[in-house]
């Protein structure tokens, strides 16, 4: 596991320079304040995921954007070489296959701490999110009710409206999530 801060900062200075928008614009595409994306962009502050997927969203990019790839040549991918904390959160985000257009979509493991909770605000419009839980017990909020799903389980949800995740449980729940986006 290691910081990311700066991969973080370094590819939102870009994809701001190729739109060509001031901080101004991007605050206002992504609805985070201008101080707090100067602030990601010099890597002074770690974002929280939820934040950092207002401006994925706001810049209409994948998550995995944000977060460093594997490199490509890695035929073999294991979770636990790439596991990582892109944000203060504590949720351990491991991409195990980043976003490719050819594919549409992008995989993570995502462990969730015991006692973590997160709401998510809802993605770009037709962002389609499947979890499947691979340890543990997790619970998931869908259509306005937390379901709890055990080892094994797979949900697909339409990401574009509110959803969470949550482990009320004592041990580390482990799932994957594959997020795929329509065709811009
Ligand atoms: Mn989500």
């Amino acid at each position: 596991m290691h910081s990311l801060g700066d991969h973080l900062g370094q590819t939102l200075k870009q994809l701001r320079n190729d739109r060509s928008w001031s901080l101004d614009r991007a605050a206002q595409a992504c609805g985070v304040s201008k101080a707090m994306l100067g602030q990601i962009e010099r890597g002074e502050s770690s974002p929280t995921l939820a934040t950092l997927w207002k401006i994925a969203d706001g810049f209409k990019v994948s998550l995995s954007a944000f977060i460093a790839a594997p490199p490509d040549a890695l035929d073999v991918r294991h979770a636990e070489q790439l596991r990582q904390r892109p944000t203060s959160d504590d949720m351990l985000v491991a991409p195990l296959f980043p976003f490719d257009p050819q594919y549409g979509f992008e995989l993570f493991e995502l462990t969730l701490p015991a006692g973590y909770q997160r709401l998510s605000e809802p993605h770009q419009a037709g962002v389609t999110e499947h979890v499947t839980v691979i340890r543990g017990v997790m619970e998931l909020l869908v259509n306005g009710q937390w379901q709890t799903l055990r080892e094994g389980a797979a949900v697909r949800f339409a990401a574009d409206r509110p959803h969470g995740y949550r482990n009320s449980g004592g041990q580390p729940a482990v799932f994957h999530n594959l997020i795929w986006y329509p065709a811009p």
